[in-house]
């Protein structure tokens, strides 16, 4: 039986999962701000002693590797940051993380897109990222792949090029939040449920992109992905 909508609902955010006809349908998007020491140190932070903190890009900003993504209106500054992507399966509220993998249903590669000009002024004006981080096509994400197939991933090559010119590449294991940690942590916030994505955050050596760049990137035993950055909006 149809609602009574004033209009037609945007269609149900989700992303493939590989190998299979199946989608996973996205219900949120949480992203780790700082997780690798040497992107904090690039972005003149101190690692160590701070906790993990989060922002959130919107399912609308979701886009499936391969695409080809305009350049984003509103900056100058158009950044990549390769990052590891777990998919949240089960519910999981306080959990520890001795029970936190249990929860995750898989992983993908993602971009967390940021117009770092926008991110920088929020940041020295102590006004919220969302401007920065929270866009059209910011999202790219990869087919998942099932935990049931390829386990948890804990170590491995993270890598990202541009043009072919590798830019990004780190091993999972120098995440300064592992996996577990991430999601108990955020469990302690939020009711994180099936369709819950987290974007784990980047390894160091982000940088700017111009209209016609090819990106291509991957996580070992997780998947590759690949966006061309299309003329400007
Ligand atoms: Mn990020």
């Amino acid at each position: 039986m149809s609602q009574n909508y004033v209009f037609p609902p945007a269609p149900q955010a989700s992303v493939p999962v590989h190998g299979s006809g199946q989608r996973y349908a996205v219900a949120r998007i949480f992203c780790v701000g700082r997780n690798y020491a040497a992107h904090a140190r690039e972005m003149g932070a101190d690692p160590e002693r701070e906790p993990p903190f989060y922002f959130h890009k919107t399912p609308a900003a979701l886009v499936e590797s391969g695409a080809t993504a305009p350049y984003p209106p509103g900056t100058q500054n158009l950044h990549y940051e390769m990052e590891l992507v777990i998919a949240i399966g089960q519910p999981a509220f306080r959990v520890t993380p001795e029970q936190a993998l249990a929860c995750v249903w898989g992983y993908a590669c993602g971009l967390d897109m940021t117009r770092r000009d926008l991110q920088n002024t929020a940041k020295q004006a102590g006004r919220p990222w969302s401007f920065g981080k929270d866009f059209e096509n910011a999202a790219v994400i990869s087919a998942l792949r099932p935990a049931s197939q390829i386990g948890h991933p804990a170590a491995g090559r993270i890598h990202l090029a541009v043009n072919g010119q590798v830019r990004q590449d780190s091993d999972l294991k120098e995440m300064i939040w592992r996996v577990p940690e991430v999601v108990a942590n955020l469990s302690h916030y939020y009711h994180l449920r099936p369709g819950d994505l987290i974007y784990t955050g980047t390894p160091e050596g982000v940088g700017a992109v111009q209209p016609g760049d090819r990106l291509s990137g991957g996580i070992d035993g997780v998947g590759e992905i690949a966006l061309t950055i299309g003329p400007a909006d």
